[in-house]
């Protein structure tokens, strides 16, 4: 068992705790304490001096397309896999794979083999079953099932909703999706939570709100992604917010799409946080992998391109650097707000008993320094040490 002591940083758990120690063992933090006062003679402990640094929680990414995704604009628009040090370098520690548009030559069995690869090589990789269509693609044959007895299924999703690439559900199918996914999540003790893609259609977060009010499923059982892809979708979806449901920005994007009318994520979360929403009911995650392609108005392709993980850290780090955004409600929407979310207790937080995920993020800039998964070293002095299977 490798032993880590993260050295006299200044620690946000994501609340600030000051300049402490922190002691990493056996895939968990061991104890944080005043700098100096932990007790280790005889241990062979690799010591990390964090003096110019600022220790946060590795980074939990909601939405990524760990198998890749897309395919919008015919076979050769299918967007690659993702590789273990495409999320490393952005301090991404802990992430939700999903499926995208293509639930067909993109399955459940291959996105949970990756989730399991990407877990072996020493991230923290989760899914949602279901796809994009209505019906949702499952592996055993019920939402339910799934969830229940995949351990790395917490979820459904992503559901397209106010698209021209869904299925158009209906609201009794939303429902039905969400009644299926809650019952799975509480025998399993897990999120059971519905991940919905939000599109650009008119209907915006108008079914998510039927769901509520004509059945007994709260709103709070969904999590619409892609608040930021428009002002209208942003307003939309402040008010999901007071109504007691949780959403999630973008932070993959092109000049392009920006251009269309979306709202970079750093600056929607910076204008979120200034009119007084709690940051515990917004969270960031990158759509990793997704292809990211721009529609005319007759809904033809004119641009295809891929996200990318890392675009989870640019967004925090510009959301205070270039908007000036408060650090620990920036960090939170990373951290604690989706782990809370998810369900993942060890994860987002720093504190005893939390499993070892942290990173070290230079003091002038934020840029990702070191990074440390489930008590490995993965990235250190801004050089990944630890790279994927086929990345040698
Ligand atoms: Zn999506």
């Amino acid at each position: 068992m490798s032993l880590y002591l993260v050295k006299n940083g200044e620690v946000f758990s994501p609340a600030y705790l000051g300049r402490r120690d922190i002691l990493l063992g056996g895939h968990k933090v061991l104890a944080i304490a005043e700098p100096g006062s932990l007790l280790l003679r005889g241990l062979a402990v690799t010591e990390i001096d964090a003096a110019e640094m600022k220790v946060v929680p590795g980074f939990v990414d909601s939405l990524v397309h760990v198998t890749g995704g897309g395919g919008e604009g015919g076979f050769t628009s299918r967007t690659p896999e993702m590789q273990l040090s495409e999320a490393i370098i952005g301090g991404t520690t802990t992430l939700v794979g999903v499926l995208g548009t293509d639930s067909i030559t993109r399955t459940l069995a291959n996105l949970l083999a990756k989730a399991r690869a990407l877990d072996e090589e020493g991230l923290t990789c989760l899914c949602h079953t279901g796809s994009y269509q209505v019906p949702v693609k499952t592996l055993t044959g019920s939402i339910q099932e799934d969830i229940l007895l995949v351990k790395e299924f917490i979820g459904v999703g992503e559901v397209a909703i106010a698209d021209h690439r869904s299925s158009q559900p209906t609201v009794q199918e939303l429902a039905r999706i969400a009644a299926e996914a809650r019952v799975g999540g509480m025998l399993s003790g897990k999120a059971g939570i519905v991940s919905v893609h939000v599109g650009d259609g008119s209907g915006k977060l108008d079914l998510l709100e039927a769901v509520a009010e004509s059945t007994d499923i709260p709103i709070s059982q969904f999590y619409p992604t892609h608040i930021n892809r428009s002002r209208a979708l942003l307003e939309a979806g402040k008010d999901f917010t007071r109504r007691g449901g949780v959403i999630d920005l973008t932070t993959s994007t092109t000049s392009q799409i920006l251009e269309l009318g979306e709202v970079a994520a750093s600056e929607a979360l910076a204008e979120l946080l200034a009119e007084g929403v709690d940051p515990m009911m917004m969270t960031m995650s990158s759509d990793g992998n997704a292809s990211l392609p721009s529609f005319n108005a007759r809904g033809e392709l004119v641009e295809l391109k891929v996200g990318r993980p890392a675009s989870l850290h640019a967004s925090f780090a510009e959301a205070v650097n270039k908007y000036h955004a408060d650090f620990t409600s920036v960090l939170t929407t990373i951290t604690s707000a989706p782990a809370k979310l998810l369900k993942l207790p060890n994860k987002g937080r720093l504190h005893p008993g939390a499993d070892a995920d942290l990173v070290l993020l230079e003091k002038d800039g934020l840029a990702v320094n070191s990074v440390i998964s489930k008590g490995r070293l993965m990235m250190y002095d801004r050089q990944v040490v630890v790279k994927g299977v086929f990345e040698l």
